[in-house]
């Protein structure tokens, strides 16, 4: 017999770890496991990001990202206070090094007055220098509330006050395959059966399998990218006294290689974005691209990629 939970969550990333607190304390007693292939939790993106508190200058006013991340902001720095957690609000500095890019500071400028910043504010030239004597551009926006953390210290204490509330995290417990039983699903787990009265896919950039494991009708798949970050050395630390960010080029989903101070010391220029081409992915990629290659996302996908020269195959719809 499987054991029950009410509900069981997949992936013990920041979104699955959150969910599940926030569900207990919504509904104390409730049981609930959150499920985790790797042996820890914060394993992948979440403990592998650039630890940048995002105050929200980048997205479009009125838009649930805009909403999400300025309130976000705030919760999660109220968290960090209740919970003693490091972080710092270093403030960032976007500059822009052509004409071109300059035209587009006025738009994010114009974004984060709209979505509440407090302090932001454009620099000339000179002014960049005062704030980032190693940065030169011709003109910049400063964002005083963007800060550094480390998410995986959040995502360990989220799990802590989960099991703390009742609920369970199992690691080295991947979910292989659900299938329903009455109004429940069973979980299908490497170390045996679950079943929930509800199941939620918090598996990150493996949650459109996961949702293909319950038959669920995508019209999407996810193509992983992989961020690789280098270290500025020790002596060359004082280079960058806050973050140091390009403007973003539109045409890309990436805010574009940034140096980041890290919470912990030291400095990170990164990251880039390689397509993350294993042997499963690459599979991956020419079922999907058999499967969905006709469909809305995979084209835009394809576009984009042959527009950076680095599609790596030939496909007779994405045209
Ligand atoms: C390079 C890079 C830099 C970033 N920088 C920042 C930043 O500075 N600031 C910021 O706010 N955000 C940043 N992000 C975004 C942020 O890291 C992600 O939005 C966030 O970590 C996503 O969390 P998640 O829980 O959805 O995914 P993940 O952390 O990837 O968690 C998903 C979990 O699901 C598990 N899982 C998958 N399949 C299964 C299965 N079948 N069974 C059981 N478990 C499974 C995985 O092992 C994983 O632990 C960055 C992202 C990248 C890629």
């Amino acid at each position: 017999m499987p054991s029950r939970v009410n509900v069981a969550i997949i992936g013990g990333g920041i979104v699955g770890l959150a969910t599940g607190l926030e569900i207990l304390g919504r509904f104390p007693g409730v049981s609930l496991a959150v499920l985790e292939k790797e042996s820890e939790v914060a394993a992948h993106q979440t403990g592998h990001n650039s630890g940048v508190i995002h105050s929200g200058i980048y997205y479009k006013p009125g838009s649930l990202k805009a909403r999400l991340c300025t309130e976000g902001v705030n919760a999660l720095l109220r968290f960090c206070e209740e919970h003693a957690i490091p972080y710092e609000i270093c403030g960032k500095v976007i500059v822009a090094t052509s004409h071109n890019e300059s035209a587009q500071l006025n738009e994010l400028y114009r974004r984060g007055i709209a979505n509440g910043l407090k302090g932001v504010r454009m620099l000339t030239g000179d002014e960049i220098r005062e704030l980032e004597p190693h940065a030169s551009g011709i003109r910049g926006i400063q964002v005083p509330g963007t800060g550094v953390i480390d998410y995986r210290t959040v995502a360990r204490k989220y799990a802590e006050l989960i099991v703390r509330g009742g609920g369970a995290i199992h690691v080295s417990r991947e979910v292989i395959a659900l299938r329903p039983s009455g109004s429940d699903t069973v979980v299908e787990t490497t170390r045996g059966p679950i079943e929930a009265r509800l199941v939620i896919n918090c598996a990150g950039l493996q949650s459109d399998r996961v949702s293909h494991m319950a038959n669920a009708k995508l019209d999407l798949t996810i193509v992983p990218f992989r961020g690789e970050y280098y270290e500025l050395v020790p002596g060359k630390h004082h280079y960058v006294r806050s973050l140091l960010y390009p403007v973003p080029d539109p045409r890309f989903p990436f805010l574009g290689v940034h140096f980041t101070k890290r919470i912990s010391g030291g400095v990170e220029a990164g990251p880039n974005a390689v397509l993350a081409l294993n042997v499963r992915v690459t599979q991956r990629i020419l079922l999907v691209q058999a499967t969905f290659g006709s469909t809305r996302p995979f084209q835009v996908f394809g576009l984009w990629l042959r527009s950076t020269g680095t599609c790596p195959w030939t496909s007779t719809t994405a045209h």
